[in-house]
């Protein structure tokens, strides 16, 4: 278990007047200049908010780009600072080169931005020393950043170490969905994992079969598996040299009594791209020249009545090339039947993945679903059954 704000505000020496230091996300977009989506800015909020109310000097750490332990103005964090008090409606500070006297002249309350923790070679190393230079700034450390924490840095992990350590708001939101999915999830449990190819989740598939009681595979990769119990796929993306491992991850699945759902009927069409001429077929009838683009109907209808019979949904990789329609179809309609019984309460679903976030908002249930992870990277490992080092330090 981790602390969190909660245990912070009830120490008993209080957080008033305390410089506490609370790792962000604030690697936000950026287009000529301005920030172009401020969807982590606004996750930053609550936590940044709630410790200057109650008087604490908040210092913000957090990286931005990739500037490789140099100083390069161009991933300065002061835009950002900028746009951070703009979203939160109060002033937001910033320190370029911060030390322990510019940090005792803040006021309690205040909110201060310190500079791209990647401009010291140390960050990325998790060097101790710099860990022991940042620790001196701050009296505790919160972390709030889920999607670094597949990193074992410095502000992600080092500092854990050396400070009291809890978990900020946005932190404990996605560890409690993620072990409301994963770890002690009510079962039974179903995962949808689609996307272009299984050799970029592998270690997904794997762990994930002796997790849940339905693996429902969609998207390019339903191909190599299919292909491997011997269907003919045309021309669809497929990783035929994969037929052993997919072999292989089915049969443990059948030991592990995980019942995998392939698609039985899919939506083909010649070439890719929006509104290309398409058709359903069975998918023993997928011509040389043709590919798969989408799950068929009848499919979706199948896995519609699975999800009604489960307690928790994970998601990871949309069913179909759903960037062109109407090849969003199936994704579009299991996203939504699964939004439908979360509202009903007979489902937990959770979901997570950078293409599977855009399809979400693209059927319009993002909101719907019981928790959408934005945090990439760090979602995957989470769902490979990696244990990650930011959230392990928050534990130790
Ligand atoms: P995420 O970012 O959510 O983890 P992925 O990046 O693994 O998801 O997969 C998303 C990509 O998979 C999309 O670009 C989509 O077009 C592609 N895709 C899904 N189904 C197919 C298919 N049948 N054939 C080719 N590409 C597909
Ligand atoms: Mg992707």
């Amino acid at each position: 278990m981790f602390k969190t704000i909660d245990d912070l505000i009830a120490d008993r020496h209080g957080v008033a007047g305390k410089p506490v230091l609370v790792r962000e996300d604030l690697n936000v977009p950026m287009h000529e200049g301005r920030v172009s989506d401020d969807t982590r800015l606004r996750a930053a909020m609550p936590t940044l908010a709630e410790l200057a109310d109650h008087g604490a000097k908040v210092l913000v750490l957090a990286h931005f780009g990739r500037p490789k332990g140099k100083v390069d103005p161009e991933f300065t964090l002061r835009p950002i600072a900028e746009a951070l008090g703009e979203v939160m409606g109060r002033h937001v500070g910033f320190l370029a080169s911060p030390d322990r006297h510019a940090i005792d002249v803040l006021e309690p309350g205040s909110i201060t931005v310190l500079e791209n923790s990647r401009f010291y070679p140390g960050e990325e190393k998790n060097d101790p020393v710099l860990a022991r230079q940042m620790a001196s700034l701050g009296d505790f450390y919160v972390n709030d950043a889920f999607s670094a924490a597949h990193r074992a840095h410095v502000t992600t992990e080092g500092l854990a170490h050396l400070l009291p350590a809890f978990a900020g708001r946005a932190m404990e939101a996605e560890l409690k969905a993620l072990e409301a999915a994963l770890g002690k999830p009510e079962h039974p449990v179903a995962a949808v994992v689609g996307g272009a190819k299984v050799s970029t989740k592998l270690d997904v598939l794997t762990h994930l079969v002796g997790k849940v009681d339905h693996l429902i595979i969609g998207g390019g990769m339903a191909n190599t598996f299919l292909a491997a119990r011997g269907v003919d796929v045309g021309k669809s993306l497929c990783e035929h040299d994969l037929a052993d491992t997919a072999n292989a991850i089915l049969e443990a699945a059948d030991k592990a009594n995980c019942t995998v759902h392939l698609p039985y009927d899919v939506v083909v069409a010649k070439e890719f791209g929006a509104n290309v001429p398409c058709h359903t077929a069975n998918v023993h009838e997928v011509a040389a020249d043709e590919m798969i683009l989408d799950v068929g109907a009848s499919a979706v209808e199948a896995l519609s009545d699975v999800l009604k019979t489960c307690r928790t949904l994970v998601w990871n990789g949309p069913l179909g090339a759903f960037e062109y329609p109407p090849f969003d179809t199936a994704t579009v309609a299991l996203a939504r039947t699964a939004a439908a019984l979360t509202r009903e309460g007979t489902l937990v679903s959770v979901a997570g993945g950078g293409d599977t976030v855009a399809a979400l908002n693209h059927a319009g249930v993002a909101d719907d679903f019981s928790f959408v992870s934005t945090a990439g990277g760090a979602f995957l490992e989470w769902m490979e059954g990696k244990v990650l080092p930011g959230v392990k330090a928050l534990e130790g």
